[in-house]
Order: C-alpha cells, then structure tokens, then sequence
C-alpha cells in the first residue's frame, strides 16, 4: 500500500487519536499508504472507524480501530496495549482528537473548561508520555499534534478552544527538548480552515463561506487530504532531524 508514496513507512506502527473522520481520517489513510499499519481511534462513531479500516484494508493496508476516550487517562493504556498487541511496537503517534464547545468568555462555564482541557492538552500530554515510554525504549519515535491556526490567532467566542492550541505549541516544544536524546521528534502541525463535519455548517453557508475565505489569502477552504503532507514528512526517517516545530497548514491564513 505504499506504491509511489514520497514517504516510506512500511514496517511503522501508527497511532491516530480521532482517526475515523475529518483530518484524522485523511491522515490515518496517508499514513497507511506510506505503508504504516494504523491503530484508528476513535470516541463514539465506531462506524466511521470502521470503514478507514475497511478502506485501508481493501488497499492492502492494516489497520485496527480504538475506541477510547482520549480525555480519560485511565484509557491510554489499552490504545497502547492494543498497538503493541496487534503490531508489536509505536513508531508514530498523531495526537489529533480534539473538541470545541463555542461560547463566549462571559458565558463560559467551568464544565467546558475541563473537558475541553482534559482532551486537548490532558490527554495529548499524557498519552504521549505512555508512547514515548515504548519509543524510548525503542530509541526512536514520531509523536505529531494537530493544533490550529488558533493557536496564534485567537477565534471569537473559542477562547478555551485556543488556549488549549496555543498550550500544545509549547507542549511540543517542551517535549521535543526532553525526548530529543532518546531519538523520538516532537512536532506540530497547524490547519487553518479545512472542510470537516466539525467546520461543514460554518463553511456552508453562503455568508460565512465568504467571511472565512475573505481570511484565506489561498482563496480556499482547505480538504482534510491537504494537511496529510506535512504529517507524512513529520512521520517519516526525512524528519529525524526536525523537533520542537509548528507546521501551518493554512493557504496563508495567519498572515492576513
Ligand atoms: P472532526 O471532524 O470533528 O473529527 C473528530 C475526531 O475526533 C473523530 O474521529 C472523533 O471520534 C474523535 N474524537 C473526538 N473526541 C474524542 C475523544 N475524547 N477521544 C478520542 N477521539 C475523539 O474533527 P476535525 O475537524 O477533523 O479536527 C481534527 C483536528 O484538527 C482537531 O485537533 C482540530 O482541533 C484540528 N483542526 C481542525 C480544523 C478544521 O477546520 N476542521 C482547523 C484547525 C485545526 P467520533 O467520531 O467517534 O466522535
């Protein structure tokens, strides 16, 4: 499944938090292309879970799906344990699961607060510790957070939702010098706006399509497929000495 792939990853293990839609799907079926056996994971919609696998499958691929909660810590254990059962080892981690909950900071209540943090920046750094311990011992890895644009523009009314972004800026960096002696890179790509079931009912409607792209110097909205790049290069031997970086992935976004 790997044929004419820029990036080789046959014989790498891969983990996707909220690999089953959107850009986690996208890159969860990139990765596997690069040749990658895929653990897909996912919270509720085993469905969606499925099929990447089915299609992954079908293409020669492998893959397992995961459903785990990624905001309770008690869970990492399985997403790991299942990796290593089912394909022995952890190359990569794609620490993509997110979730937003729009209101205003006058309206923000402490529940948003927690369960946004505890997925986003809980989760991501706890879960990335239970797979840089398999890497360590390993001696290399490839753990990639999906950030925002967000995490340098800050959006109206997502205040919690941006300060969780900007936190996996410096989480990545934090990381990145700690593990760098034990041969696993830590790097951070960030999407601007990209056409996913979170983004479909802003991007959709007529006015606000053209608000947004007013914003997007490309003149686009971004398709999940478009961020797949950056992380095949961040997953693969051609990164090993890149760590500790932000990768937009936003036609231009923050620049306007
Ligand atoms: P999406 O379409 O809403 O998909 C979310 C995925 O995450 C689903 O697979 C979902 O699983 C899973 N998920 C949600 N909560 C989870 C949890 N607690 N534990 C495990 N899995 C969980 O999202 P998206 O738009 O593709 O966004 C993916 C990432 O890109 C996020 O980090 C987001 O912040 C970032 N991003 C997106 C955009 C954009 O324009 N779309 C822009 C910038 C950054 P279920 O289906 O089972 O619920």
């Amino acid at each position: 499944m790997n044929e004419g792939a820029p990036f080789d990853l046959r014989g790498r293990v891969a983990i996707v938090t909220g690999g089953s839609r959107g850009i986690g799907g996208a890159i969860a079926l990139g990765l596997a292309r690069a040749g990658a056996a895929v653990v897909v994971n996912y919270a509720a919609n085993r469905e969606a879970a499925a099929k990447v696998v089915a299609e992954i499958g079908a293409a020669g691929g492998r893959a397992i799906e995961m459903r785990a909660d990624v905001g309770d810590l008690a869970q990492h254990g399985r997403i790991v344990g299942a990796a290593r059962e089912a394909f022995g080892r952890i190359d990569i981690l794609v620490n993509n699961a997110a979730v937003t909950k729009r209101e205003s900071f006058l309206d923000a209540t402490p529940d948003a607060w927690g369960r946004t943090v505890d997925v986003n920046l809980k989760g991501v750094y706890f879960l990335s510790q239970a797979a840089a311990r398999v890497m360590a011992a390993q001696r290399s890895g490839k753990i990639i957070n999906i950030s925002s644009v967000h995490d340098e523009r800050p959006m109206a009314d997502n205040s919690v939702y941006n300060i969780t972004k900007a936190g996996l800026v410096m989480l990545t960096k934090s990381l990145a010098l700690e593990l760098a002696e034990k041969g696993i890179q830590v790097n951070c790509v960030s999407p601007g706006a990209i056409l996913t079931d979170e983004t479909r009912d802003r991007i959709s409607d007529p006015f606000r399509r053209s608000r947004v792209l007013g914003k997007i110097p490309a003149n686009r909205v971004g398709d999940p497929s478009d961020v797949v790049g950056a992380v095949l290069l961040l997953a693969s031997p051609a990164s090993d000495y890149i760590t500790g970086t932000t990768v937009y992935v936003d036609g231009g976004m923050r620049l306007k």
